[in-house]
């Protein structure tokens, strides 16, 4: 069994249960895991059939996208992972979905206000919106990398989809799922034109502090063990 077999097999795993939930769509998004140790991470293959993937599609690249394992060209955004992998050493997973709830609040620019605990203590102070940049460029990658400074693990992608971020790649999954259960109870409730009513803005620090006490210690796992 090869080094990188076991982060392969994770990405497989969660890339077919997000399809099967209807998170992923056919070949669209992508994910990604940070390679401990290691300045390396491994993520899916573009424009390949999440449900046709197995192990050996998964590509591993080097910090500077070099690729080290993997026969299929890497997924087009793989500079934008690289880069919130680089800004962001409590991050250690990253998944890019096309989920239609939060798509459609990155239509109309509504950032996700702090509406239910589960999101602030998961998910961040509020769900941003990242301006609008071409899938695969330069400028996409610099501007995604300009928005990981307010330490939040969702983004909302104008005019193309959202992101998701997680200590491990079980915890960005199911941060697909609560960014999901969100915008779409937000967008139902921007439907009914009354009042929308947020938590206390106390409550929303504190659970912050705690998702931010998990960045730290996850932070601590970029750094090869001593003694290896
Ligand atoms: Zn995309």
């Amino acid at each position: 069994m090869g080094t990188f077999d076991p982060y392969k097999q994770q990405i497989v795993d969660t890339a077919q249960a997000l399809t099967a939930m209807g998170y992923l769509m056919a070949t669209g998004g992508n994910i990604s895991v940070r390679i401990p140790g290691q300045n390396a991470l491994a993520i899916t293959p573009t424009n390949y059939d999440y449900m046709k993937m197995t192990p050996e599609d998964i590509c591993v690249l080097a910090g500077d996208l070099r690729r080290l394992e993997g026969e299929h060209k890497p997924s087009v955004e793989s500079s934008m992972h690289a880069a919130i992998y680089q800004r962001r050493p409590d991050v250690h997973a990253v998944v890019h979905t096309h989920q239609v709830y939060a798509s459609a609040l990155a239509l109309i620019k509504a950032p996700i206000p702090p509406l239910f605990d589960e999101q602030v203590r998961f998910l961040g102070r509020e769900v941003g919106i990242i301006p609008y940049a071409l899938s695969g460029t330069g400028p996409l990658r610099d501007t995604i990398a300009r928005h990981m400074a307010n330490h939040h693990n969702a983004y909302l992608m104008q005019n193309h989809g959202a992101l998701c971020l997680g200590h491990d790649l079980e915890r960005a999954a199911h941060n697909v799922e609560i960014l999901e259960k969100c915008s779409l109870a937000y967008l139902l409730a921007l439907c009914s034109e009354r009042k929308i009513s947020k938590i206390p803005l106390p409550i929303r620090e504190i659970l912050f502090a705690k998702l931010r006490e998990d960045q730290k210690r996850a932070e601590q796992n970029v750094l090869p063990a001593g003694g290896e």
